[in-house]
């Protein structure tokens, strides 16, 4: 006759199984996060963030400009406004004229 568990350790298993189905949900769930950022990465890589055209980058010295010859926005990575902090006075006014049509 077969030993019938106790309610115990029906708890404990199933205890168990619950937590391992959470860590897995959790587990897709990242993925999904994951898979779902780079397809937003992709799909709006050098895209205006305001029109959504795409970013034409203008290299004026070292420091690089994306700009949207749509609405005409102009746009800044990391570290570009440090660069122009470290250029002459006059050089973002420089910067800027080539743009002025
Ligand atoms: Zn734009």
């Amino acid at each position: 006759m077969p030993v019938k568990p106790s309610s115990s350790e029906e708890e404990y298993f199933a205890r168990q199984e619950a937590e391992r189905r959470r860590k897995l949900a959790e587990e897709r769930q990242a993925m999904l996060l994951a898979e779902e950022r780079e397809r937003e990465r992709a799909l709006h890589f050098m895209k205006c963030p305001k029109c959504g055209m795409q970013l034409e980058e203008i290299a004026f010295g070292e420091v690089h400009v994306d700009k949207c010859f749509s609405c005409e926005g102009i746009w800044l990575d990391k570290g570009e406004i440090d660069a122009i902090q470290g250029r002459e006075a006059g050089f973002m006014g420089r910067l800027l004229n080539v743009f002025r049509q």
